[in-house]
């Protein structure tokens, strides 16, 4: 008989380059995905001649990610961002502030006030602290730096990767770099200058199309086809592995396998092992999930008197606004929009502004935003196209209390053999960081 194929849950990118991975070394697989596409939450589409993305706009690839990317074919789409790119701006009191992507260069703009400056120039004197269990992104900055470092640069960073609450996501999850450079190094800002060469070497990209060709490309390059409408209801342990029941088409199936990776956000992975182990099912169920809006805006060049030479824009928390942050894609990725025509993604909600889906209505909302962004770039006409879609469930939180959900399903893990709980909340939520996982664990479930 011929060896029984890893059965991997879920079709999103984790779940995809899992299972290319797995098809280069000649392992066979099957991926069973609840929807009836692929691609999970990365999602394009075009409206009025606008090329838009509800879930990931820019990939930093790696240049083995790009590597990965040309393997596949897709060299052709790849769309490499602008040198205007580059800059990045925060909004405070209403107005634009450059800041260099090296965030020490901030020390020459006028954005953070002298104490402050004075406060990011002499960390590097300031003793490291003994290494105490898990430490809050606000507990760190303010402990190395200051407050307003903590409410002004890393909110507005944590908002544009994860919209999270610094008060409540972990250093050591988000950003790992810093407490472990505090302990190498004895402080952050030199760590910093050490490791400079080592953090460059990324590009930005997207894809012409939308993001969702990587997606698509991948379930294209699958010999064997992925099984749509198939969503997994629960995991049993049985005589030669596990039992995986289903419901197919809307008719139970069942699958059995010595081997099965699981892809899904962690509330659903949940569901899955909960037959299993009701605690490490309990911690799944309790890493948030906060609900997302993306506000995709297209104006005429000529609405902005100023072109904004840059990635984007964020906004801090204390700034009062109803937005996180916008990207520019028309001025990182000039074909994503028509001439003429410039185009924004503006990202809402979050674990910051969430209660805002039960105070406005998405209009009032919408109106509200489009108001604060005239008021930031002196728009003199409103937008030419305008594109709402919600997440009910967007990004994982890697709040304090992630390390006893990574010890839970470690152990989980090693009394169940052969199951691998591989979701973007133990792997990495960015592109990169899935893609690079796929290959180390493909090749790891080879070696057993
Ligand atoms: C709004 C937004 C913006 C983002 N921006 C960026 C960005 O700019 N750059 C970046 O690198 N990353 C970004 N990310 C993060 C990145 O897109 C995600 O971390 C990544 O796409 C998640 O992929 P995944 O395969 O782990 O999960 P998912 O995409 O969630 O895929 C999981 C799959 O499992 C399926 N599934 C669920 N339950 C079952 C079941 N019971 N049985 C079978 N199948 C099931 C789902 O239908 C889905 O297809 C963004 C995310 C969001 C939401």
């Amino acid at each position: 008989m011929s060896e029984q194929p890893v059965l991997i849950i879920g079709a999103g990118i984790a779940g995809l380059s899992i299972a290319y991975e797995l098809q280069k070394l000649q392992v066979p697989y099957l991926v069973l995905e609840a929807a009836d596409h692929s691609g999970g939450v990365m999602h394009s589409f075009r409206e009025n001649g606008f090329e838009l993305d509800a879930g990931a706009n820019t990939i930093a690839a790696t240049p083995e990610v790009l590597t990965f990317f040309r393997e596949l074919g897709l060299d052709g789409d790849i769309l490499e961002a602008s040198a205007a790119s580059k800059h990045r701006f925060l909004v405070r009191n209403n107005q634009l502030h450059g800041v260099s992507p090296h965030p020490f260069k901030i020390m020459a703009s006028d954005y953070l006030s002298r104490g402050s400056k004075w406060r990011l120039f002499t960390e590097r004197f300031r003793k490291a602290a003994p290494v105490e269990g898990e430490e809050s992104v606000t507990d760190f900055v303010s402990r190395r730096f200051n407050k307003e470092i903590a409410d002004y640069v890393f909110d507005p960073v944590l908002s544009g990767i994860y919209a999270g609450h610094p008060d409540r996501m972990s250093i050591g999850e988000v950003l790992p770099a810093l407490p472990r450079w505090e302990q190498e190094y004895g402080s952050v800002t030199k760590g910093l200058m050490k490791n400079k060469t080592a953090m460059g070497g990324r590009k930005i990209i997207s894809f012409k199309g939308g993001n969702q060709v990587l997606t698509n490309r991948l379930t294209q390059l699958l010999t064997t086809p992925v099984r749509f409408n198939c969503a997994i209801t629960a995991i049993s342990s049985s005589n030669n592995g596990y039992l995986v029941n289903a419901v197919e088409n809307g008719v139970s199936a069942s699958f059995t396998a010595a081997k099965v990776v699981i892809t899904t956000p962690a509330y659903r992975t949940a569901d899955i092992i909960s037959s299993l182990d009701t605690t490490t099912a309990a911690l799944l169920r309790e890493v948030p999930y906060p609900r997302m809006g993306v506000l995709h805006l297209g104006f005429d060049v000529a609405a902005l008197p100023q072109p904004l030479e840059g990635f984007g824009f964020l906004v801090p928390h204390a700034e009062n606004k109803h937005f996180l942050g916008a990207i520019c894609n028309s001025a990182i990725f000039p074909e994503k929009a028509p001439a003429g025509k410039i185009l924004f993604t503006v990202f809402l909600g979050g674990a910051r502004q969430e209660q805002l889906f039960d105070q406005l209505s998405p209009e009032v909302w919408q109106q509200q935003v489009i108001k604060e962004i005239t008021e930031i770039l002196h728009l003199t006409a409103p937008p030419v196209m305008q594109r709402f879609s919600t997440w009910p469930k967007a990004i994982p939180q890697l709040n304090v209390g992630h390390a006893k959900l990574r010890g839970a399903v470690d152990n989980f893990e090693k009394q169940y053999p052969g199951i691998s709980i591989q979701g973007n909340y133990m792997r990495g939520v960015a592109i990169p960081a899935l893609l690079q996982n796929a290959a180390t664990f493909a090749a790891s479930l080879t070696k057993n």
